[in-house]
């Protein structure tokens, strides 16, 4: 039984199992069997509290998983590569990943199940479309929020950018983007998909020298994929008349 005074130190030594009065331990345990039981439960209800913390920090815009992923109808990727990226060890040898090729060969899907991945493996991640990074990065001296998201973005292992490309960027913008890169270099892998290649990319920064010092650095530890193929959504697509 629990009473008013146990269930008081538990908060006070916050043992969260405890004080919910969730814990329910097997009969016939010795003194040492019972607090092992304990200890567990409460370091998986931690465990637990951490991963959805992060998975909200993550701000991954769905949850997309590996085994949704059709290799067959990818080219890009096969499903032993997939399975090595699912590993996340890349992650650790702070490896960055880009991924290239035409709208709707499954790029941001790919991004989101290793996003997804990787917070449940413990990584802290940050998903940020390159608009809304721009977005941040410009804005930093001006909003609270922005400087709070940029000192999260720096203490992540991982961090996706989606998009590079849809939308050419300003050279003010381009060198806060560049700086971002520089900082993060040799601390969090970045993972970027694009719908252009490495020489579209100097279009899009607008420039040159500025794109190469950029691919310089991202491309030092790197492995890049090319997807292809017609589209999933066009291969997919939904009519509202058969
Ligand atoms: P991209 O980012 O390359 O434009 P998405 O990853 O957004 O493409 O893919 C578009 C849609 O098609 C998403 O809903 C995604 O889940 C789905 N999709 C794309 N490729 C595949 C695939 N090979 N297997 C399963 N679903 C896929
Ligand atoms: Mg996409």
């Amino acid at each position: 039984m629990m009473t008013p005074e146990l269930r008081s130190l538990a908060k006070q030594f916050r043992i969260s199992v405890l004080a919910s009065g969730k814990f329910k331990s097997h009969d016939n345990l010795s003194n040492e069997g019972y607090l092992l039981e304990l200890f567990r439960a409460e370091r998986a209800a931690r465990e637990d509290r951490q991963t959805k913390e992060r998975l909200k920090q993550a701000r991954l815009p769905a949850l997309k998983t590996f085994e949704e992923f059709d290799t067959d109808f990818q080219k890009g990727v096969t499903r032993e590569q997939l399975d090595l990226l699912a590993k996340l060890e890349w992650i650790d040898g702070l490896y960055n990943l880009i991924l290239i090729g035409p709208p709707g060969t499954g790029k941001t899907h790919t991004a989101l199940a290793i996003g997804n991945r990787a917070v449940h493996n413990g990584y802290n991640v940050a998903f940020h479309t390159m608009n809304a990074l721009v977005h941040i990065l410009k804005t930093q001296e001006i909003s609270a929020k922005s400087k709070a998201r940029l000192r999260w973005i720096k203490k992540c292992h991982l961090l996706i950018i989606d998009e590079l490309g849809y939308l050419p960027v300003s050279r003010g913008e381009a060198n806060f983007f560049f700086s971002l890169i520089s900082e993060l270099y040799e601390n969090t892998s970045v993972l970027i998909t694009s719908n252009k290649g490495f020489d579209g990319w100097a279009e899009i920064l607008g420039d040159p020298v500025l794109a190469i010092a950029l691919l310089d650095r991202l491309t030092y530890r790197c492995q890049i994929l090319n997807f292809s193929g017609k589209g999933w959504r066009v291969a997919n697509r939904k009519q509202i008349f058969d």
